[in-house]
This record gives structure tokens, C-alpha cells and sequence, in this order.
């Protein structure tokens, strides 16, 4: 059996006084596992406050996980702008090091009118080389590549799945809500079952053991993702999908994108917890 918890992108909004150390404290309150810590416009925290949220976190139990900054383009056209994504990367998954998180979030490239399958071989290249120097550095965390909202945006399911099987050290985050806007599909039990399966057999088992999960309520255009909504405002099938994420027995983190942050990701838990 194994363990699925539940938690936010970033601290808890009821959280007071409002810092990722008293953020990981309120998850342990609300009965909530784990906590995404969003570098989303930059890595500013230093080594001393993420050694004493590691303390806290690993005191009340609570798992944490990693969000890169969104200016990333592994696919970008100038070299600087390579360069700083790839550090990018690098400053994140250091810091998450230091955290005890061990997965690392990123949405990886844009594909700029540029072949898919270019793309993908240029991501491949530039992830493959921050992934060196993570293992000269002995820094030990996943890079997850996130499925993405937009049409514009490389990280398809069958992009971020390759890049897992190619690339050791490289595991999906699988964004339902994205996979959702992007598709215009992939909304019911039957859709999510064959994503799993599709997980499943791109990756093994251990690939659901140890699922990273975003899920929010979200609006969408034909172009993709236009903003995220509350679970009950918007049309995503989140019962549905808990029902088959209990029937494969999923595990890891979900964390949740919703506005509302805590209240949504209660209502994923306690909405799985009922499921027998
Ligand atoms: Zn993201």
C-alpha cells in the first residue's frame, strides 16, 4: 500500500506569521503531508533558513518538494539565456538539497516555433548537463520536468515521460490540470486510468509509487491554460481522478495550484480519504 499525501503550492495562506518556516508548520496543523516551496520568481532563500525549514519539516512530518523559477527556457535561442536557465535549475535543486525536498519542479522550455522533436533533443542536452553537474556537486534530488498547460509550451505527457525514461535522474510531474487545458481532454476515470497505465509502462511501477501530482481547478482556451479556478468552480474531475489514483494505488505528493491553496487541497484529501 502505498502512501499518497496532500499539500500546497507554497505556504498556506491562513499561515501566520506568513514564512515557509511557520508554512510548514500550518501543514502539520491542517492535518496536510507535505508543502511545495515556490522559487517560482527566484531562489532567495539562503542555506541557514532552509537547514531550519528541513528542521521543521522533518520534525512534524511533513514532506517538501521544490518549484524552479519560471524563467527557464532550455530551448531558449541565446546562449546567456541557456545558461542562466541551466543555473537556473541548478541554484533550485542545490537549495532543495538543503531543504530535504527531494524532487524539483520546473516547466522546461518553450518550443518557439521550433520542430518538437529538436526541442526535444536540445532539452535533453541541456537538462543532461545540469544533471552533471548536480552529481559532481553530490547534490541527490529528482529533476521534475512538468507536464505544461500550453500548447506553446514543450512538456507534453509523452515529452516529460521520454525525457524520465532517457534521463536518470529525471522523474515526471504529472499536472492533471494542465494535461486537462492542454488537451481539451483527458477529464474522465477512463482517461486518467490510461495516463497511469501510460506512466506505468513508459516508467515501471515504481514510477506510481512515487508519483509528484499537481491538481487544481483551471480555465481554459483552445490555446491551453488560461488561469487556475477553485476545484468546484471549474470542470475538472477531480473525484474521478482520485478514484483512480486509489485504484492504482498511487503514491507520493499531490500538491495543490488552486487560488484557495489549503481549502482545495483538504477537499483532494478528505474527498480520497472517503474513497474505499
Ligand atoms: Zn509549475
Amino acid at each position: 500500500m502505498s502512501k499518497l499525501l496532500f499539500g500546497t503550492a507554497g505556504v498556506p495562506l491562513s499561515t501566520r506569521p506568513f514564512s515557509t518556516y511557520q508554512g510548514v508548520a500550518r501543514i502539520a496543523e491542517l492535518s496536510l503531508g507535505c508543502m511545495e516551496v515556490e522559487f517560482v520568481q527566484g531562489v532567495r532563500m539562503k542555506s541557514p533558513e532552509a537547514v531550519r525549514v528541513n528542521q521543521i519539516a522533518t520534525q512534524s512530518n511533513v514532506r517538501l518538494s521544490v518549484h524552479a523559477p519560471y524563467f527557464i527556457n532550455l530551448n531558449a535561442h541565446e546562449e546567456n539565456k541557456i545558461v542562466a536557465s541551466k543555473q537556473r535549475i541548478f541554484q533550485a535543486a542545490y537549495m532543495a538539497g538543503q531543504l530535504g525536498a527531494k524532487s524539483v519542479v520546473f516547466h522546461p522550455a518553450f518550443y518557439l516555433g521550433d520542430p518538437p522533436d529538436q526541442v526535444y533533443q536540445t532539452v535533453k542536452k541541456n537538462l543532461g548537463e545540469v544533471l552533471n553537474k548536480l552529481r559532481e556537486s553530490n547534490v541527490k534530488v529528482l529533476l521534475r520536468p512538468e507536464v505544461t498547460g500550453k500548447g506553446s509550451q514543450f512538456g507534453s505527457l509523452e515529452e516529460v515521460l521520454m525525457l524520465s525514461r532517457e534521463l536518470e535522474g529525471v522523474a515526471p510531474c504529472i499536472d492533471f490540470s494542465h494535461w486537462h487545458a492542454r488537451t481539451g481532454a483527458n477529464n474522465s476515470y477512463d482517461e486518467f486510468q490510461s495516463v497511469l497505465k501510460f506512466i506505468e509502462s513508459s516508467l515501471g511501477r515504481p514510477a506510481l509509487d512515487d508519483m509528484h501530482v499537481h491538481v487544481s481547478g483551471i480555465a481554459y482556451t483552445a490555446k491551453g491554460e488560461s488561469k487556475h479556478l477553485l476545484l468546484e468552480e471549474s470542470d475538472l474531475k477531480y473525484k474521478e481522478l482520485l478514484r483512480a489514483f486509489k485504484d492504482n494505488d498511487v503514491g507520493g505528493l499531490v500538491i495543490c495550484e488552486s487560488p484557495n491553496l489549503e481549502d482545495d487541497a483538504l477537499l483532494l484529501q478528505q474527498t480520497y480519504q472517503k474513497l474505499a
